[in-house]
């Protein structure tokens, strides 16, 4: 039986009111995609009752990186990284740790029941980066080794431009699935038969341009990833009998 699970990482751009000082004078930055993702929550939220179970995070970026692993140089932001080493590991435990552990153990509990989880974090995209225009509306990303998470990556782009084709889809972009996210890590801990990781990551000139245009594409992404879910559903249901 297939499951699956939406998650949010970068939802919004809250900063608790403890480390208010490192960000004092910053309202301006918080407020950019380097806060957090523009229109993700929102997203998240318009596709959470398709999902079975889901996760999110309002709390800035910028004070912790829920989607950079432990080790990674960028995990604390330039305004957190000048804190000492006891209160940065106090930072992970009350708001990284928390985060990454009831996630992981959501995919735990479905996969210890003998269950597939398709894990769909939802993230969003800075149209103009470094200068640079990126060339998608919305980009999936998985680890090319992994044949479930591959092929359900093409079912949905298949879904998407059947009923969209102006949609611009591409795989990974503009970020590499085997890049230090969250689902990289997950892959570590579960095999390729249990664990089904994919990013799903939507250009924010949709939710900058509001209208009309930005409540289709939300609802666009609900339902066809729903067909996917149904479709592999199906398939593994009768693979049991
Ligand atoms: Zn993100």
């Amino acid at each position: 039986m297939l499951r699956l699970l939406l998650t949010c990482e970068h939802g919004g751009n809250l900063i608790p009111s403890a480390y208010a000082p490192l960000f004092q004078g910053q309202e301006e930055v918080l407020k950019t995609h380097q806060g957090y993702d523009i229109g993700a929550l929102e997203l998240y939220q318009t596709m959470k009752p398709i999902a079975d179970v889901g996760f999110y995070s309002e709390t800035s970026r910028l004070l912790v990186e829920l989607n950079r692993s432990l080790h990674h140089a960028r995990l604390f932001s330039e305004f957190t990284q000048v804190l000492p080493p006891a209160e940065k590991e106090r930072l992970l435990e009350k708001h990284y740790k928390p985060y990454r552990e009831q996630v992981e153990q959501m995919v735990s509990d479905f996969v210890s029941a003998g269950r597939r989880m398709l894990h769909v974090a939802v993230h969003t995209f800075t149209p103009v980066l470094d200068g640079e225009e990126r060339q998608a509306d919305i980009g999936l990303l998985y680890d090319p080794k992994r044949k479930h998470e591959q092929a359900y990556s093409k079912e949905w782009k298949a879904a998407l431009n059947k009923a969209d084709k102006e949609l611009l889809v591409r795989f990974n972009y503009p970020y590499l699935g085997i890049s230090d996210g969250f689902p990289t890590y997950l892959r570590r801990k579960f095999t390729a038969d249990e664990y089904v990781g994919i990013e799903l990551e939507v250009n924010q000139k949709f939710p900058q341009q509001g209208g009309v245009r930005w409540q289709e594409i939300q609802a666009l992404l609900a339902t066809t990833l729903q067909e996917v879910v149904l479709r592999n559903r199906a398939l593994l249901s009768e693979n049991a009998i």
